[in-house]
C-alpha cells in the first residue's frame, strides 16, 4: 500500500516530494484546483500573482535544498540582494561586505536614520542574546524583550517591529521573543548568505508547486486535485481516508492541511485528543496583500521597501522583481486596524500612503486586496505545537504550525514535510 499525503501546499509537498525521490510510492489529495496553500498563484486581471507576496532568506536551508532537488535555479527564480533594509522615511541599513555577523554589526553601526546611541544599543542587543546562546528563558513577548534591552522608539519602529511583523506574523506585543531571537540567530550569527533577501521573480506556482508535481509524476508519485479527504479512519493494516471519490487504503498518512482543518480529518481518531486540544487551542493572524497598478514608469528605488506609521508595512515592486511594471504589492502583516476596513478603503489608504511617503500618483488605476484571515497561527511565547509524529503509528502531521523553533514560514513548512517522509522511510526500512 503506498503512502498517501493529505494537503498539498508546501509542507505536503515536500513530503510527497521526498518520498517520491526515495521511490515509495505516494499519492497526494490536494482539494483545491491547484497546488501551493497559502503560498500560490492566483491570477488577476490578465497577470500571474501571489495569494500574498512572500519572501525567503538564505537561512531556509531546507526550503532551497528543496527547490534545487525538484530543478529550480534559485539563483534566477529569486533576486537576492545582500541584506538591506530600507524603512520610509529615514531608515537605511545595508549588510557590510564582511563575515556573519561583522556584517550586520558594522552595517548597523554604518546605517542611516537612527542616532549612534541606538545604533550602539541595537548592537548590544545582539550581543547579549549571542552571549545568552540565544535562549530567552522563560520565554515573554518580543516588546518585552525589547523593553528590557532598552531599545529605543527608533529602533523598534525601523527595525525590530518590522522584523518581528515580517518574521512572526504577530504583534510584537503578543510575540514569542524566543521564537524571534531563533530566527535573528539562524538569519544573522550563521553565514553571511543566510542573511540575504530572497525576492521570488517567478510567481509562487512556478517557485514550488509546479516543479515539485512534475518531479513527483516523474517519479512515480500521482496527484490527484480537486480530492478533498473528509475523514482519516483506522483500518486493517493502515487508514481508510473517505473523500469526494470515495474511500481508499493507506499504510501510512501524512495529514498536511492547515491546523484549522486538522479536526475535520482526525477529530474522531482515539488518542489524538491532546493533540487536537493542542491545536484547537491555536489563534490566528491575518496577512493582507494590496496590489496597486501605476503607470509602467513608477518603480520603488529598491525592490522591497518598508514604510513607518502607516498601516502599510512593506511595499514590493514586482515590476523590478517579476516584470510587471508599475504593479507595486503592498503587505500587512498581522492584526490591525485595517481589518476593519472594507477592501476599496484599504486599497484607497495604501494609496495614499505611497502618495504621501514616497511620491506616487494620489490614485492607482487598478487595485486588488488579498485577504488571508488565518494566514498563520499567532505566535505566542511558550506555544505548545505539535509533534509530527502522532501517538498513531503510520500517522504524522505535516504544516508549517508543527514542532519548529521556526514561526509559521516557508521553512517550517518544508522541513516537516520532510520531517515526516524522513520517518517513513525509517519505518519502511
Ligand atoms: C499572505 C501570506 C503571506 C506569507 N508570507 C510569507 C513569507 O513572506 N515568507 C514565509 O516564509 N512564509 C510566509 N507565509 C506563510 C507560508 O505561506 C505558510 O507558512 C506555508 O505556505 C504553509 O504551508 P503548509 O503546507 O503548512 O499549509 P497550507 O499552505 O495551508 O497547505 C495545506 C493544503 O491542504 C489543502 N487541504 C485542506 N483541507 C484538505 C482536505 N480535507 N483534503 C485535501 N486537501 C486539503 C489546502 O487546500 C492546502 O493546499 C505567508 C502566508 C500567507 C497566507
Amino acid at each position: 500500500m503506498a503512502v498517501a499525503v493529505i494537503g498539498g501546499g508546501w509542507a505536503g509537498l515536500a513530503a510527497a516530494v521526498t518520498l517520491a525521490g526515495q521511490g515509495i510510492p505516494v499519492t497526494l489529495f490536494e482539494s483545491a484546483a491547484q497546488l501551493g496553500g497559502r503560498a500560490r498563484r492566483v491570477e488577476i486581471n490578465g497577470l500571474a500573482l501571489d495569494n500574498g507576496q512572500h519572501i525567503l532568506i538564505g537561512a531556509y536551508r531546507e526550503t532551497l535544498r528543496l527547490l534545487a532537488s525538484v530543478g529550480v535555479d534559485v539563483a534566477a527564480a529569486c533576486y537576492a540582494p545582500p541584506l538591506t533594509l530600507q524603512v520610509a522615511p529615514a531608515f537605511y541599513l545595508s549588510a557590510a561586505p564582511l563575515p556573519a555577523p561583522w556584517h550586520l554589526g558594522l552595517g548597523l553601526l554604518k546605517s542611516r536614520g537612527i542616532p549612534l546611541r541606538d545604533k550602539l544599543s541595537a548592537v548590544r542587543f545582539l550581543a547579549t542574546l549571542k552571549h545568552g546562546a540565544f535562549r530567552v528563558m522563560p520565554d515573554i513577548s518580543v516588546s518585552s524583550l525589547l523593553t528590557q534591552h532598552r531599545q529605543s522608539p527608533a529602533l523598534n519602529g525601523y527595525l525590530w517591529h518590522p522584523l518581528c511583523l515580517a518574521a512572526l506574523n504577530t504583534p510584537p506585543h503578543l510575540a514569542s521573543a524566543q521564537v524571534f531571537v531563533n530566527v535573528l540567530r539562524d538569519a544573522f550569527f550563521g553565514t553571511r548568505d543566510d542573511s540575504r533577501l530572497l525576492l521570488p521573480r517567478v510567481d509562487l506556482g512556478q517557485l514550488l508547486p509546479d516543479p515539485a508535481a512534475r518531479f513527483i509524476a516523474a517519479h512515480g508519485g500521482e496527484i490527484r486535485l480537486n480530492q478533498r479527504i473528509q475523514r482519516v479512519a483506522l483500518a486493517a493494516g493502515g487508514f481508510a481516508l473517505h473523500g469526494d471519490h470515495g474511500t481508499e487504503h493507506f499504510a501510512q498518512v501524512i495529514c498536511a492541511v492547515p491546523p484549522f482543518r486538522v479536526a475535520d480529518l482526525l477529530e474522531q481518531l482515539p488518542s489524538l485528543q491532546p493533540v487536537m486540544e493542542q491545536i484547537g487551542a491555536f489563534h490566528y493572524q491575518p496577512i493582507y496583500t494590496v496590489y496597486l497598478q501605476y503607470a509602467a514608469s513608477m518603480r520603488l528605488p529598491f525592490p522591497m521597501l518598508g514604510l513607518s506609521n502607516t498601516l502599510s508595512q512593506w511595499v514590493f515592486d514586482r515590476g523590478t522583481l517579476s516584470n510587471q511594471p508599475g504593479l507595486m504589492a503592498v503587505v500587512i502583516s498581522a492584526e490591525g486596524a485595517h481589518e476593519a476596513l472594507p477592501h476599496a478603503m484599504l486599497a484607497e489608504r495604501a494609496a495614499r500612503e505611497l502618495h504621501e511617503q514616497l511620491g506616487f500618483p494620489a490614485q492607482a488605476n487598478w487595485t486588488q486586496v488579498i485577504a488571508e484571515k488565518r494566514a498563520t497561527f499567532t505566535c505566542l511565547p511558550s506555544i505548545s505545537r505539535p509533534d509530527n509524529v502522532t501517538p498513531i503509528a503510520g500517522l504524522f502531521l505535516a504544516g508549517d504550525y508543527t514542532a519548529c523553533d521556526y514561526p509559521a514560514t516557508l521553512e517550517s513548512a518544508v522541513r516537516s514535510g520532510i520531517q515526516c517522509a524522513l520517518a517513513i522511510q525509517k519505518a519502511l526500512q
